[in-house]
């Protein structure tokens, strides 16, 4: 997509830093760089989130997740590892190419996520997952 930034680094039309490449996976550092180490994995193809991503492009993606994880992992020593990844401006996407943050994380890094549990009566569970099965494809 033409106005696409992320497909622009996936094009080589803007500069990236690289990680990882493979035939429909790119890892690269964002530039934002919440802590020293914070990569993106987006797929190759424009796929504006999650709900756009065939079987295969998902393995893919989360192949390539887990292996730059570990790296991170590795190289860095982090006291822990946050996955992100959100679908919609509700959900705080800024860019609507599909992506995952990999994220090392430390004690009292300032990244805060809040998460506000409900905790419903068991009915209630079973309601929504009810809905969510009759919606299942
Ligand atoms: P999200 O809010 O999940 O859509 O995340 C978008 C991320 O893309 C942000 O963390 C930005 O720092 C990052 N980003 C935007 N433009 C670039 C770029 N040209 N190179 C690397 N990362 C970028
Ligand atoms: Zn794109």
């Amino acid at each position: 997509m033409s106005d696409c930034v992320f497909c622009k680094i996936v094009d080589g039309e803007i500069p990236s830093t690289k990680v990882h490449e493979d035939g429909l996976t790119l890892a690269f550092m964002d530039i934002g760089q919440v802590n020293p180490g914070h990569v993106l994995v987006a797929v190759k193809p424009h796929v504006e989130n999650i709900y756009g991503l065939d079987d295969r492009l998902a393995a893919a993606v989360f192949q390539t997740v887990a292996r730059v994880a570990r790296a991170v992992k590795n190289a860095y020593s982090p006291e822990g590892v946050t996955l992100y990844q959100a679908n919609g401006p509700a959900a705080g996407q800024t860019v609507y190419h599909f992506h995952l943050h990999v994220v090392p994380r430390y004690e009292k890094d300032g990244m805060h996520l809040t998460w506000p549990a409900k905790n419903p009566p068991r009915e209630q569970l079973e309601a929504n997952a009810a809905k969510i099965r009759a919606a299942m494809e």
